[in-house]
Protein backbone atom coordinates (compact mmCIF):
# COMPACT_ATOMS: atom_id res chain seq x y z
CA UNK A 1 0.00 0.00 0.00
CA UNK A 2 1.06 3.66 -0.87
CA UNK A 3 1.20 5.68 3.12
CA UNK A 4 -2.13 7.85 2.58
CA UNK A 5 0.34 10.82 4.14
CA UNK A 6 4.28 11.91 4.26
CA UNK A 7 6.55 9.90 5.86
CA UNK A 8 7.25 12.98 8.27
CA UNK A 9 3.76 13.68 9.21
CA UNK A 10 3.49 11.54 12.07
CA UNK A 11 6.09 13.20 13.65
CA UNK A 12 7.02 13.47 16.27
CA UNK A 13 4.71 10.59 17.42
CA UNK A 14 6.86 8.28 15.03
CA UNK A 15 9.23 9.59 13.17
CA UNK A 16 10.59 10.02 9.87
CA UNK A 17 12.91 7.42 10.04
CA UNK A 18 10.61 4.53 11.72
CA UNK A 19 7.91 4.92 9.00
CA UNK A 20 11.55 4.49 6.34
CA UNK A 21 12.21 0.97 7.67
CA UNK A 22 8.75 0.25 9.32
CA UNK A 23 7.23 0.83 5.99
CA UNK A 24 9.83 0.75 3.34
CA UNK A 25 11.64 -1.95 4.78
CA UNK A 26 9.64 -4.45 6.88
CA UNK A 27 6.00 -4.36 5.14
CA UNK A 28 7.95 -4.02 1.76
CA UNK A 29 9.82 -7.33 2.63
CA UNK A 30 6.16 -9.28 4.10
CA UNK A 31 4.99 -8.24 0.16
CA UNK A 32 7.81 -9.43 -1.43
CA UNK A 33 7.76 -12.71 0.47
CA UNK A 34 4.46 -13.60 -0.06
CA UNK A 35 4.68 -12.77 -4.34
CA UNK A 36 7.45 -15.02 -4.13
CA UNK A 37 5.28 -18.07 -2.28
CA UNK A 38 2.23 -17.10 -4.14
CA UNK A 39 3.00 -19.35 -7.39
CA UNK A 40 1.48 -22.72 -7.27
CA UNK A 41 -0.13 -22.22 -3.91
CA UNK A 42 -4.30 -22.03 -5.18
CA UNK A 43 -3.76 -18.25 -2.97
CA UNK A 44 -2.73 -16.87 -6.24
CA UNK A 45 -5.82 -14.78 -6.47
CA UNK A 46 -7.21 -14.95 -3.43
CA UNK A 47 -8.22 -11.48 -1.22
CA UNK A 48 -6.11 -10.92 2.00
CA UNK A 49 -8.46 -11.90 4.59
CA UNK A 50 -9.12 -15.22 2.70
CA UNK A 51 -5.22 -16.61 2.35
CA UNK A 52 -5.28 -15.05 6.25
CA UNK A 53 -8.08 -17.33 7.16
CA UNK A 54 -6.77 -20.49 5.25
CA UNK A 55 -3.42 -20.55 4.69
CA UNK A 56 -0.26 -21.75 7.01
CA UNK A 57 3.03 -21.41 7.25
CA UNK A 58 5.26 -18.53 5.64
CA UNK A 59 2.00 -17.82 3.36
CA UNK A 60 -0.09 -17.25 6.49
CA UNK A 61 2.48 -14.98 8.39
CA UNK A 62 3.48 -13.22 5.34
CA UNK A 63 -0.06 -12.23 4.03
CA UNK A 64 -0.77 -11.56 7.97
CA UNK A 65 1.58 -9.13 8.30
CA UNK A 66 0.48 -7.63 4.77
CA UNK A 67 -3.31 -7.31 5.91
CA UNK A 68 -2.01 -5.68 9.51
CA UNK A 69 0.20 -3.39 8.43
CA UNK A 70 -2.35 -2.20 5.49
CA UNK A 71 -4.63 -1.56 8.65
CA UNK A 72 -2.52 -0.18 10.67
CA UNK A 73 -0.70 2.24 8.72
CA UNK A 74 -4.12 3.61 6.86
CA UNK A 75 -5.51 4.44 10.51
CA UNK A 76 -3.09 7.59 11.32
CA UNK A 77 -3.21 11.51 10.71
CA UNK A 78 -1.12 14.43 11.91
CA UNK A 79 -0.53 14.89 15.38
CA UNK A 80 -3.82 16.27 17.05
CA UNK A 81 -4.07 17.28 21.06
CA UNK A 82 -7.24 15.93 22.59
CA UNK A 83 -7.97 13.66 19.51
CA UNK A 84 -10.52 11.01 20.29
CA UNK A 85 -13.68 9.24 18.49
CA UNK A 86 -16.95 11.04 17.97
CA UNK A 87 -20.57 9.67 16.14
CA UNK A 88 -21.10 6.44 16.41
CA UNK A 89 -17.92 4.54 17.17
CA UNK A 90 -17.68 6.88 20.14
CA UNK A 91 -20.85 5.85 21.60
CA UNK A 92 -19.68 2.00 21.03
CA UNK A 93 -16.71 2.82 23.00
CA UNK A 94 -18.39 4.67 25.81
CA UNK A 95 -21.71 1.60 25.86
CA UNK A 96 -18.79 -1.10 26.16
CA UNK A 97 -15.66 0.19 28.01
CA UNK A 98 -17.08 2.47 30.27
CA UNK A 99 -15.49 5.61 29.15
CA UNK A 100 -13.29 6.94 25.97
CA UNK A 101 -10.40 6.67 28.96
CA UNK A 102 -11.16 3.54 30.17
CA UNK A 103 -10.58 1.85 26.32
CA UNK A 104 -7.84 3.95 26.09
CA UNK A 105 -6.17 2.54 29.39
CA UNK A 106 -7.74 -1.29 28.91
CA UNK A 107 -5.91 -0.57 25.41
CA UNK A 108 -2.49 0.55 26.20
CA UNK A 109 -2.42 -2.51 28.76
CA UNK A 110 -3.43 -5.13 26.38
CA UNK A 111 -0.36 -3.80 24.07
CA UNK A 112 2.10 -3.16 27.33
CA UNK A 113 1.62 -6.72 28.62
CA UNK A 114 1.47 -8.47 25.21
CA UNK A 115 4.60 -11.14 25.44
CA UNK A 116 6.86 -10.93 22.39
CA UNK A 117 5.93 -9.61 19.17
CA UNK A 118 2.20 -8.83 17.90
CA UNK A 119 -0.54 -6.38 17.95
CA UNK A 120 -3.25 -5.28 19.81
CA UNK A 121 -6.53 -4.77 18.45
CA UNK A 122 -9.98 -3.07 18.61
CA UNK A 123 -12.98 -5.90 16.86
CA UNK A 124 -16.83 -5.81 16.68
CA UNK A 125 -18.14 -8.97 16.82
CA UNK A 126 -20.94 -10.83 15.03
CA UNK A 127 -23.82 -8.61 17.55
CA UNK A 128 -21.66 -5.28 17.10
CA UNK A 129 -20.24 -5.54 20.66
CA UNK A 130 -16.25 -3.91 20.69
CA UNK A 131 -13.69 -6.25 22.15
CA UNK A 132 -9.64 -5.96 23.07
CA UNK A 133 -7.44 -8.55 21.77
CA UNK A 134 -4.41 -9.44 22.07
CA UNK A 135 -2.68 -11.56 18.83
CA UNK A 136 0.68 -12.68 18.46
CA UNK A 137 3.26 -12.63 15.83
CA UNK A 138 0.82 -12.20 12.34
CA UNK A 139 -2.38 -13.08 13.39
CA UNK A 140 -5.37 -10.94 12.77
CA UNK A 141 -8.85 -11.08 14.24
CA UNK A 142 -10.47 -12.06 11.01
CA UNK A 143 -9.79 -15.81 12.53
CA UNK A 144 -11.59 -15.70 15.48
CA UNK A 145 -14.69 -14.54 13.32
CA UNK A 146 -13.98 -10.95 14.76
CA UNK A 147 -14.40 -7.39 12.77
CA UNK A 148 -10.97 -5.53 13.32
CA UNK A 149 -11.24 -1.72 13.76
CA UNK A 150 -7.94 -0.59 15.36
CA UNK A 151 -4.60 -1.59 15.61
CA UNK A 152 -1.03 -0.76 17.65
CA UNK A 153 1.76 -2.80 16.27
CA UNK A 154 4.05 -3.73 19.24
CA UNK A 155 6.98 -5.44 17.11
CA UNK A 156 9.96 -3.72 18.36
CA UNK A 157 10.16 -2.16 15.07
CA UNK A 158 7.70 -0.27 15.59
CA UNK A 159 8.94 1.62 17.72
CA UNK A 160 12.42 1.06 19.10
CA UNK A 161 14.14 3.62 16.75
CA UNK A 162 11.90 6.68 18.75
CA UNK A 163 10.99 5.40 21.91
CA UNK A 164 14.01 2.05 22.93
CA UNK A 165 12.58 -0.33 25.50
CA UNK A 166 10.00 1.84 26.59
CA UNK A 167 6.43 0.15 24.58
CA UNK A 168 3.99 1.60 27.03
CA UNK A 169 5.29 5.56 26.51
CA UNK A 170 4.93 4.58 22.45
CA UNK A 171 1.85 3.23 22.99
CA UNK A 172 0.31 6.27 24.88
CA UNK A 173 1.46 8.66 22.27
CA UNK A 174 -0.15 6.98 19.09
CA UNK A 175 -4.06 8.45 20.61
CA UNK A 176 -2.13 11.46 19.48
CA UNK A 177 -2.55 10.11 15.36
CA UNK A 178 -5.54 7.58 15.14
CA UNK A 179 -8.00 8.94 12.46
CA UNK A 180 -11.50 8.03 14.27
CA UNK A 181 -13.26 9.00 11.33
CA UNK A 182 -11.08 5.81 9.49
CA UNK A 183 -12.11 3.68 12.14
CA UNK A 184 -15.57 4.36 12.54
CA UNK A 185 -15.57 3.72 8.92
CA UNK A 186 -14.58 0.32 9.31
CA UNK A 187 -17.14 -0.66 11.70
MN1 LIG B 1 5.20 -3.79 12.02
Amino acid sequence: MTLPYAAEALEPVISKETIAFHHGKHLASYVNNLIGLLPGSGFEEAPLQEIVCKATGGILNNAGQILNHNMYFGQFKAPQTDNKPTGKIAEAIARDFGSFDAFKEAFQKAGATLFGSGWVWLSADKEGKLVITQEANAANPVQRGLKPLLTFDVWEHAYYLDYQNRRPDHLAALWQIVDWDVIGKRV
